[in-house]
Order: structure tokens, then sequence, then C-alpha cells
């Protein structure tokens, strides 16, 4: 579904992914740990197109977003192609980012009536039926502000949904909460994860990592150091960066 090839990024000279390649296939979760600024929110940036790749590959779908061509430069797809290949993912922020002015309901509609163009009817719909599945039926006309931040998640969660991703990817999404709260995030990904929803996740949260994901990568100083299944990389590390890294979680 999902293919990064040899991604090397920089900023001002400074590399910060350093040949990252990853593969996602349908259905399977994974997770990128590693420490702070280390790579992780640059290379789900890189994949959601936010952030433009120096070289390397990006495939969706068989279908090329971005390639390196024989002079070594990187090249783009074109404008058309790029929106078709946007709507294949799905993005889910540490902080919410739900627009403040509009109601619960109306941040999750809003994309569907005005980038899908579905009608009102439909999108209202897909919204309430998504607000429920999240738990939150009777928030519908709240505003972000009285909402909990598990809650606003939660809305941001629906919102991404909504819009039908064949991807979702999660950035930190519990960093921003109380550790009470974060429980209930965490819950909701699990569900996500047992509906064969395909996910990438950069998370902090090791047990959670051992127990959603398909496979880790964990990403050091912007090198793949480490990757397998859970139980090869959680459990049984075999690289002393990574079992430094986890000896933290302890
Ligand atoms: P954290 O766990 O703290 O979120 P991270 O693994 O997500 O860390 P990144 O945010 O990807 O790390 O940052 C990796 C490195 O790239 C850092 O040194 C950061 O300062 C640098 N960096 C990220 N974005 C930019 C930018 N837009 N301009 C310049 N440097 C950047
Ligand atoms: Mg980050």
């Amino acid at each position: 579904l999902l293919e990064m090839n040899h991604i090397k990024k920089s900023f001002d000279g400074v590399s910060v992914l350093k040949d990252v390649s990853l593969s996602v296939k349908e259905g399977q979760v994974l997770s990128i740990i590693g420490s702070s600024g280390s790579g992780k929110s640059t290379l789900l940036r890189c994949a959601t197109m936010l952030e433009t790749i120096d070289s390397g590959e990006i495939i969706y779908m068989g279908e090329k977003a971005a390639y390196t061509d024989d002079k070594g430069k990187c090249v783009y797809a074109p404008p058309r192609e790029l929106k078709k290949i946007k709507n294949y993912f799905g993005l889910v922020f540490q902080n919410f980012n739900l627009f403040p002015h509009y109601s619960v309901i109306k941040n999750i509609t809003d994309p569907l009536i005005n980038v899908q163009k579905k009608d009102k009817e439909e999108a209202m719909e897909i919204g309430r039926k998504l607000l429920e599945k999240m738990g939150l039926p009777d928030k519908e006309n709240a505003y972000p502000f009285q909402l909990s931040g598990g809650q606003q998640q939660r809305v941001s969660i629906a919102r991404a949904l909504a819009l039908n991703p064949a991807v979702l990817f999660f950035d930190e999404p519990t960093s921003a909460l109380d550790p009470e709260l974060t429980g209930e995030i965490l819950k909701v990904i699990k569900d996500l994860a047992a509906e064969k929803m395909t996910m990438v996740i950069v998370t902090h949260e090791m047990s959670f990592a051992r127990d959603v994901s398909d496979y880790i990568i964990f990403l050091d100083k912007g090198v793949i150091e480490e990757e397998g299944t859970p139980d090869e990389v959680i459990n049984n590390p075999r690289n002393e960066r990574t079992r430094a890294f986890l000896s933290r979680f302890e």
C-alpha cells in the first residue's frame, strides 16, 4: 500500500533522514519509535507530503508520488496526480488541530462537503456514525474548547476516518494528553487495528506499540537502527542503541 525507498532529507545542510526505507501492507500496523529528534515526525511529514524529500521514492498503491531521476533530482508527481494520492491517507496530529470556531460535527463534515463534494445530508450521516463509533454521540454540537483532550483527539480521529483513507498516520496521538486520557485514545486505535485499518503510528507508548503493531521501526539519528516484529524489537532487541532506548521506559 505504501512504500518509501531510500528517503533522504536535510534541513539547512543537517541530515535528518539518512536513507530510510519502509513499507506498509494493507491491514498492517507499523509503529515508529525513537528518541526526540530522531526524525520520526519528519518521516511522517515526508510520507504525507507536508515536507518534500531530497531524494528517494514514495509510492502509494503502486502510484509514484515522488521519485529520484537518473540525474539524482527528486521529482514529484504532477499536482493533479498528487491530489489524488493525498486522498489515500489521513493524518492525526499530537495537538488535535481542530478548528476552534467550528462545532464538532462541522469539523468532521466540512472536508467531506468542501473537499469531497458530498451533499450535506450524506456528510452529516457519516459524521454522526463516526461520532457514535468514537463514543461521542452527544457531542455533535459542542465546540472543541468544551471537550477534554481525549474527546478532542477522538473528534480528530473521526475527522480523518470520515475521508475514508487507505492508511491513517498518527504522530504521537497521546503525548498531549494526561495519562488517564491516553488510555481511551490507545483503545480507539486498538479497535481500529482489530478492524484491519492500515496505520502508521509514531508513539512513545512502548507496551501499546508492542500490542498493536505488526512491525516496528526504531529510528535513531535518522537511521533505522533496528526493525522487525514487536517480539524482535521490543522483547528481544539485538541492537545496543535499541536496548538503551527501551531501558528508559522500564
Ligand atoms: P520528537 O520525538 O521530539 O517529536 P522527532 O523524532 O519527531 O522528535 P523531528 O521532529 O523529525 O524529530 O526532528 C528531527 C530533526 O530535524 C531535529 O533535529 C529537528 O530540529 C530538525 N527539524 C525538523 N523540522 C525542521 C525544520 N522544518 N527546519 C529545520 N530543522 C528541522
Ligand atoms: Mg515528533
